[in-house]
């Protein structure tokens, strides 16, 4: 039986070129719908005009919108813990008020869902920013619910059964998982194919991203080309199948080098559709 046959590929790309430009490079590809990162220094005043009517032109479906946050950085875990999503205390307001922003352009372009890494979420949940978090989330979520929107939280930065347990604290019926299986092993949290399996019950999407585990402590581990990195893909499209999963599978590279990035995804494009037609 073919795995995921009814999951359609995609791409995820970041705004900042011409919309019509970035999307004709992904209609190049071969795929019709994909997910938006928004930059955390892009310009949203009047932005959702062109990008909706870019995607009118070309048929394209933009699905998720993520937000990413000026100040983050991903050098090592501890400069993720410090800077990243809503964890840090100084930043967290004029986050979620970015989010609250990006979460009307989702809604202007006419996407099903926002998305964010939240930041590494503490495992002791008396931690106080355990808390904070989780009321900036249920605010982001009460907001999206208004626009129709689900808001999926990025895995990776915390083990699956602690983004389990935050999920089901917030009780919110529209937060869900965006998986990200390479995340799982750059950040060491653990193996996506039983990551999978714990949060089957709330994924909204899915990245198709490929990485190796971090050789050092406290190292971050090297994202890298689809199928050159320690996801296991039969094992884990098959575990999105018997999760019930039939979303898009949208291919995510992390480089600079956009010729590079762009050769990368056509090629994880090509290795996913050869999954989906033969992995028996
Ligand atoms: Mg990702």
């Amino acid at each position: 039986m073919p795995i995921l046959d009814k999951s359609e590929l995609a791409v995820m790309c970041w705004a900042g070129r011409d919309p019509l430009e970035t999307l004709r490079e992904l209609v190049g590809l071969g795929v019709r719908c994909g997910q938006l990162g928004i930059p955390g220094d892009y310009d949203l005043k009047d932005a959702a005009r062109p990008w909706k009517a870019a995607a009118a032109e070309l048929d394209f479906r933009i699905y998720t919108v993520f937000a990413a946050y000026s100040g983050e950085s991903y050098a090592d875990v501890a400069t993720v813990r410090e800077t990243v999503g809503f964890v840090p205390l100084a930043t967290r307001a004029e986050r979620e008020a970015r989010t609250m922003q990006v979460s009307r352009f989702a809604y202007d372009i006419g996407a099903y869902s926002i998305a964010t890494h939240v930041g590494c979420i503490p495992s002791d949940q008396s931690d106080p920013s355990y808390g904070a978090v989780l009321e900036t989330v249920r605010r982001i979520c009460d907001l999206a619910a208004q626009f129709d929107q689900n808001f999926a939280l990025e895995t990776g930065q915390e083990p699956a059964a602690e983004l389990l347990h935050f999920l089901h604290s917030a009780g919110r019926g529209n937060l869900g998982i965006n998986f990200d299986p390479a995340n799982m092993i750059l950040y060491g949290t653990g193996d996506p194919v039983e990551a999978v399996k714990l949060l089957k019950d709330d994924l909204l999407s899915v990245h198709c991203k490929d990485g190796k585990w971090p050789t050092a402590s406290g190292a971050l581990g090297m994202e890298m080309p689809l199928g050159q990195g320690d996801v296991k893909w039969t094992e884990f499209l098959k575990a999105l199948e018997e999760a019930g999963y039939r979303g898009p599978l949208s291919v995510e590279r992390e480089t600079d080098d956009a010729q590079r990035r762009l050769l990368d995804i056509r090629a994880g494009l090509a290795m996913l559709k050869e999954l989906q037609l033969f992995g028996h």
